[in-house]
């Protein structure tokens, strides 16, 4: 895909401030987006932005906690007063409270629903309106082939990421005839701030028939392609990135 592809258009990414958001804000810029970032992190957020600019695009930030309402419905606001329109939404925030069942406490579960999956509706919501009325939109959710296949220790987090498959589904019948296409992503194991200390479990590598582990670029690579104007005839679909670790 060359570059320019998404000149004109703006791209709001949650969780932003590093890993495969940040990877994936980056891309979209070297595509020709303009960026709005969404972060908890200050400091993260204004170092990725100086990097979009640096590639000759627009980057704004707002930081807010994607968990909470009022918060995401005033960085949207924030997004649409600055830049008028949101065309491609990445929703990436996201935490794992890894336990296994019996020891989860409710704020393990709520935390992790909330970051995971609640935000995505709280944005897909409140972007979809103006897409809508644009006829153009791509919403791109990261899910997890946790999503798909369950892990011990993780039923909170695998319920939210299978919970964001269901969301992306529903939203790409909803929207498909507003020309709003609705993708998600499932990771595999990718290297990042989330995972380093496992990077050298070989026994995690057997399990992946690539034989490593993923980078934030490959997941990058995946969000660009489905964020393409060229990608309009794609919805309702999971896009593993995962060495083909769940097929
Ligand atoms: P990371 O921890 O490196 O980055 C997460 C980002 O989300 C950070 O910028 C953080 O500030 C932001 N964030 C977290 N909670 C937030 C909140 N309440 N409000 C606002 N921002 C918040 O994680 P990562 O490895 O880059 O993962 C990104 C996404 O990819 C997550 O949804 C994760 O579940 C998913 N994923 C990662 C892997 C992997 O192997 N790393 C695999 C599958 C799926």
């Amino acid at each position: 895909m060359e570059n320019g592809e998404l000149l004109d258009k703006v791209a709001l990414v949650t969780g932003a401030g590093r890993g495969i958001g940040k990877a994936v804000a980056l891309e979209l810029a070297r595509a020709g987006a303009d960026l709005f970032l969404v972060a908890r992190t200050q400091s993260q957020l204004e170092a990725v932005a100086e990097e979009i600019r640096a590639l000759g695009r627009r980057a704004e930030i707002a930081v807010a906690d994607v968990a909470l309402a009022d918060e995401v419905a005033k960085a949207v606001d924030q997004a649409l007063h600055i830049f008028e329109h949101v065309d491609i939404l990445v929703n990436n925030a996201g935490i794992t409270r890894d336990t296994l069942i019996m020891r989860m406490k409710d704020e393990d579960w709520d935390s992790v629903i909330n970051t995971n999956l609640r935000s995505a509706f709280l944005f897909a919501r409140a972007c979809a309106k103006g897409m809508m009325r644009r006829r153009f939109g791509r919403i791109i959710n990261i899910s997890s082939v946790v999503g798909l296949m369950g892990n011990a220790g993780q039923c909170n987090y695998a319920a939210s990421k299978a919970g964001i498959i269901g969301l992306t589904k529903s939203l790409a019948r909803e929207l498909a005839s507003r020309g709003i296409t609705a993708n998600a992503v499932a990771p595999g194991f990718i290297t990042t701030d989330m995972t380093d200390k496992l990077a050298d479990n070989s026994a995690l590598k057997d399990k992946i028939p690539i034989g490593a582990p993923g980078s934030v670029q490959d997941v990058a690579n995946a969000v660009r392609f489905l964020a393409s104007v060229r990608s309009g005839y794609i919805t309702g679909q999971v896009l593993n990135v995962d060495g083909g670790m769940a097929m």
